[in-house]
């Protein structure tokens, strides 16, 4: 009974084993637990983030358990670092198939407290972070005439949320360049996805640097938050379907949560 199961599971997903995947934000929260669960389902993982130390030893994981993977350390404001990042991917594997922009950073304050460095950090790694990752894996894409972005923009993506008006500004972008991104490249074979989460447990509120805020939505987000792997699925999901179905937009959240 058991092994049928696992059998139907693997059945599937037959459409995730063998894909290389990039995945930026992949030394914590989300990114981590996406890398664990794809690569689990036979994809091949490329690791980004910053913490090198992490990607490296989530490497070491990965391989340990029979996968392939590959970590490069890589900041996703830095346009060539990420030009690299995917360049390196096809090089080692031959190919890039999804490109998951997934970094990104959560500082929360009301826009009267003018944390200026805190927009421009919003800006440049929420926002054009994921253009870095367009830019660096479409051309790739367009010669394969196949791959897949996953870009991730939150449930603040389609709402406005207190002392959140710059990270909204950056979801909602995110929301805005996938949906153009998706029409522009259909003549390339090439499928985009866009995850908004709801409250996920992971180190994403450790960045809000007023503490009154931080506690509160800390207090918030304990009560309701779903671990990480609720993310991994969806894009597990996103990526099996079969290839001439593009799942453009999921929007999940706790149960538990009300807004
Ligand atoms: P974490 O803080 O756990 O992870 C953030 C990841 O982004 C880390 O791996 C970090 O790596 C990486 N990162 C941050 N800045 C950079 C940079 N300049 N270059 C490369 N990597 C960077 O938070 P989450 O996993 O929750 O966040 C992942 C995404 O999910 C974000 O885009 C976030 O906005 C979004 N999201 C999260 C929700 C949640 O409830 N958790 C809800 C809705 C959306 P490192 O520091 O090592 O570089």
């Amino acid at each position: 009974m058991q092994q049928s199961i696992k059998r139907i599971l693997i059945m599937n997903n037959q459409n995730i084993a063998g894909k290389v995947v990039v995945i930026t934000g992949a030394s914590s929260g989300l990114g981590e637990a996406t890398a664990r669960l794809l690569s689990s389902e036979g994809a091949t993982v490329v690791l980004a983030a910053r913490r090198t130390e992490r990607i490296n030893a989530l490497a070491e994981e990965i391989k340990g358990k029979g996968g392939q993977a590959l970590a490069v350390s890589t900041d996703v404001t830095n346009r060539a670092q990420v030009k690299e990042l995917v360049d390196k991917a096809v090089a080692t594997y031959g190919r890039v198939d999804v490109m998951l922009n997934n970094a990104g950073l959560m500082p929360l304050a009301p826009l009267d407290q003018l944390k200026t460095d805190e927009w421009d950090q919003m800006i440049d790694v929420n926002l054009k972070g994921v253009l870095n990752g367009i830019a660096a894996a479409l051309p790739h894409m367009q010669a394969q005439k196949s791959g897949h972005f996953i870009n991730v923009s939150s449930v603040y993506g389609h709402k406005l949320g207190p002392d959140a008006t710059v990270y909204c500004a950056t979801k909602f972008a995110v929301r805005a360049l996938s949906e153009g991104l998706r029409q522009e490249v259909k003549p390339y074979n090439i499928r985009t996805t866009v995850i908004s989460p709801g409250a996920v447990a992971t180190e994403l509120l450790e960045h809000i640097s007023d503490e009154k805020i931080q506690a509160e939505t800390k207090g918030f987000v304990d009560q309701i938050a779903v671990p990480a792997d609720t993310f991994a699925r969806m894009v597990a999901f996103a990526i099996n379907e079969p290839a001439n179905v593009d799942v453009n937009e999921i929007l999940f959240r706790p149960t538990a949560q009300p807004v």
